[in-house]
């Protein structure tokens, strides 16, 4: 963990967040340095996210909204996963630091692009051709913690039967509008 974090970390040019960021790596001991890290990616507003290979890396300068957890069968079979933990992000706040040309885009159903590396195989985003002003981010790939936590549970009627829900969050059968 902690040498993922060194080396992600210089691939990150945002000037103030940089700085900072550097500051924070002033040796400390082991867990509380990851914390600092953190926090200084927190406080500034600016996360971090990356592909399991490391090709494909960005970061989200804005606010995090609408995070929840999707059970429907394109996200579960997209991400191997029980359900996919998703935030929506405004595209002016996201920027593409590393690889953009390793992804590739995977038209799911009309006009919904999902975009993984090529390389790896982890999704790192989604868009909407009818929306271009605002990305599906699958919180799986963040580096940084981000500033939501899902909020509710979508698609259970489409759950996996093997996957059982167990927290108090809402659930919804489909998608709320
Ligand atoms: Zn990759
Ligand atoms: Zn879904």
């Amino acid at each position: 963990m902690r040498k993922r974090l060194a080396a992600v970390s210089p691939l990150v040019g945002l000037g103030n967040f940089r700085a900072l960021h550097v500051q924070a790596l002033v040796p400390t001991s082991g867990r509380r340095r990851i914390v600092e890290e953190y926090n200084v990616g927190a406080n500034q507003g600016a996360i971090r996210g990356s592909c399991l290979c490391g090709t494909v890396r960005y970061v989200v300068t804005g606010h995090l909204t609408r995070a929840l957890y999707c059970h429907c069968s394109m996200c579960r079979k997209a991400h191997g996963t029980a359900f996919r933990a998703r935030a929506a992000v405004s595209a002016a706040d996201f920027r593409w630091t590393g690889g953009e040309d390793a992804i590739t885009w995977f038209e799911s159903s009309p006009g919904n692009f999902r975009g993984f590396c090529r390389n790896c195989g982890s999704p790192l985003l989604s868009r909407l051709k009818s929306d271009p002003t605002v990305y599906g981010l699958p919180l799986g790939a963040l580096d940084d913690a981000p500033d939501v936590t899902p909020c509710m549970h979508v698609h259970v009627a489409s759950k996996a039967p093997w996957f059982e829900i167990t927290d108090d969050l809402r659930q919804f059968a489909e998608r709320p509008v």
